[in-house]
């Protein structure tokens, strides 16, 4: 799952992408509006936090021009206390929720695991492929019933592919959704976490799931590869 969150006090910016990080979620700072809306124009971000007072282009403005684009990600709007108009005024932009400063970090991600959770971001709580099971709530893997301990890097590629069953899913499309813009472009990023991973869910069962899809990417599927 990738992030991206626009908040202009730098303090409480990096204070919430640490927490976030730390909670396996990738995610882009940006410092104002405009730095916020060229990275929302480039990557297919999962959730979108907002503070609405921003330098450069407004939280309005952002919201607005990014439904206006036809956008269907999540937005998380961050108000101050007493905006009242604020928050109605963002719900009816096409903010999903709101949270008034000053709120606490738990507050916060418990709000983003709800936006995520919905049907159109994500399909399920538990992805079952085969005998394998992807806890997206407790970030917990298991296959034929036997717990499988991921990195935080792992599991996430794994979330990605589940969350795309018996499609190819390109190189790309994992580095945009896995990693965030602190990765610095090593092509072979994705081959080498696919093999770490490969090593833990595919290697010491008969049926292999993770398939490699010549010139594509790669498949998480339950059907045998061609
Ligand atoms: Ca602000």
């Amino acid at each position: 799952m990738r992030l991206l969150l626009v908040e202009d006090e730098k303090h409480v910016a990096d204070f919430i992408a640490r927490g976030l990080r730390a909670e396996w979620y990738a995610v882009d700072v940006a410092y104002d509006g405009n730095k916020g809306w060229e990275l929302a124009s480039k990557v297919d971000y999962d959730l979108v936090v907002l503070d609405l007072n921003l330098p450069g282009l407004n939280g309005m403005e952002f919201l607005r021009r990014l439904r206006g684009r036809g956008a269907k990600v999540p937005v998380l709007v961050l108000t101050v206390l007493d905006a009242t108009d604020d928050k109605v005024e963002s719900l009816q932009a096409g903010a999903d929720d709101h949270l008034t400063k000053p709120f606490a970090f738990s507050e916060l991600l418990a709000r983003i695991k709800a936006l995520l959770r919905r049907p159109a971001v994500v399909p399920a709580n538990v992805l079952r492929i085969a005998d394998l099971e992807v806890d997206r709530l407790k970030h917990q893997v298991h296959r034929a019933g036997r717990r499988i301990d991921l990195t935080a890097k792992e599991y996430a590629l794994l979330e990605y592919l589940a969350a795309h069953p018996g499609q190819t899913v390109s190189r790309t499309m994992i580095i945009e959704h896995v990693w965030d813009q602190s990765f610095e472009g090593l092509t072979n990023i994705v081959d080498v976490y696919v093999r770490h991973l490969r090593a833990k869910i595919d290697d010491p069962f008969e049926h292999k799931l993770i398939r490699t899809v010549r010139g594509g990417g790669y498949c998480l599927s339950d059907e045998p590869g061609p």
